[in-house]
């Protein structure tokens, strides 16, 4: 624990000291391996990474893709509502090519689809018996595309719908829940855990102290922060990360809920308030000061009824806002980035370009200078190009 913690607290320093503008070093580099083949170059570059994510925080940012269940039920494999992805079960093989799409547009991490396989949420769709294969699925598909891509491979616990700070029996089925998905993720050898959307600064300490009892990995852990900027039981974001820290925290900071303007405020908050690394993923949403929270949009087309889940659609960021926000968050010193539930693989590649890196997606980054309409190549007929005023 003691070279731990001596690596902790070096990635502390820098952090106080993190640059405002993107290094040479993000600039520069393609942090990405190419779209990977089984045993092909993709996997000798894996071994040349450390896969460490406090040393890779301590030299650049670590791009974080998350959100899956909203791509899976976008894609026709899973139901919106109970959220469980059944998928590991019925289609693996697409769990595992939607990590792959996600690391072709520049995630530098593969997360075990563990969220919302926990024993809770298989109990209210009556498949609590396949509890430990389809955590042991989840992991093993995730742990074969982050060796094969260099990426690191991190465990995820998540919100258990059960706790209640005044129901000593509900926080023990907590304590359960958290220990039994942090055992099956250590077995599987992950390279750090991943505690997310969790509302309640209680919950979120349990699920940290599991890590900690359980586990020797870093522990990354994201509160989710509905419409008032407060946690459940009504602590600031920024005094729920500092208490995060105290308790042994290696990354603190919010995920999910709130788009990229309603999250940014409280970033900055938690950025001045901690000395650990800061994580910020927002939903892609465009979330207002007067509904701050996806769940909270209403859409004026269909006479004002709640967007949340599956009408959210004319509320998405463009490439260019997901964009905005790297930059933004990158320049305010917040070094694990990611996007959270609706983020396609597109918004992931806007998020890499916007710390200048070019992972493989980006090869077909939008270039209009060909269009047939608005390019600018001198191989487009005049007559085209005449006509744009009026296309
Ligand atoms: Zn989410």
């Amino acid at each position: 624990m003691a070279a731990r913690a001596k690596v902790r607290s070096r990635a502390r320093s820098k952090s106080q000291g993190a640059s405002r503008t993107p290094s040479r070093a993000v600039r520069g580099t393609r942090r990405v391996s190419a779209a990977p083949r089984a045993g092909g170059a993709a996997a000798g570059r894996s071994n040349g990474r450390a896969r460490d994510l406090l040393a890779r925080l301590k030299e650049d940012a670590v791009i974080c893709a998350e959100g899956y269940l909203f791509e899976l039920e976008r894609r026709g494999y899973l139901q919106a509502g109970a959220f469980v992805p059944e998928v590991l079960f019925d289609h693996p093989e697409v769990v595992e090519q939607l990590h792959l799409d996600f690391v072709h547009a520049g995630s530098d991490v593969t997360q075990a689809l563990t969220y919302y396989v926990h024993r809770e949420k298989l109990r209210v769709i009556g498949r609590e018996k396949d509890l430990v294969p389809m955590n042991r699925a989840a992991l093993g598909i995730a742990k074969r595309v982050a060796r094969r891509t260099g990426t690191l491979f991190a465990g995820d616990i998540c919100n258990t719908n059960v706790y209640d700070p005044a129901d000593k029996g509900a926080i023990r089925e907590v304590e359960r829940i958290y220990a039994e998905q942090v055992g099956w993720a250590v077995e599987a050898g992950v390279d750090y855990f991943v505690a997310e959307t969790i509302s309640w600064l209680g919950e979120a300490l349990l699920a940290l102290e599991a890590i900690r009892k359980y586990s020797k990995v870093p522990a990354v852990v994201t509160l989710a922060i509905h419409r008032e900027p407060l946690t459940r039981e009504g602590l600031t974001p920024a005094e729920a990360c500092q208490r995060l820290e105290a308790a042994g925290a290696d990354v603190v900071g919010i995920n999910c809920h709130r788009g990229p303007r309603t999250m940014m405020p409280l970033l900055k908050e938690i950025r001045a308030a901690v000395k650990c690394h800061v994580a910020g993923l927002p939903v892609p949403y465009r979330t207002t000061p007067e509904q701050p929270s996806f769940m909270a949009l209403t859409d004026p087309c269909c006479g004002g009824q709640r967007a949340f889940p599956v009408g959210l659609d004319p509320f998405m960021c463009t490439r260019q806002e997901i964009f905005a926000f790297g930059r933004e968050a990158y320049a305010l010193g917040i070094r694990y980035l990611g996007v959270c539930c609706g983020a396609g693989p597109h918004h992931i590649r806007a998020l890499a370009e916007s710390l200048g890196r070019h992972p493989p997606a980006s090869r077909y980054t939008v270039d209009m200078s060909r269009h047939t309409i608005f390019g600018t190549d001198k191989r487009i007929r005049k007559i085209m190009t005449d006509y744009q005023a009026k296309a």
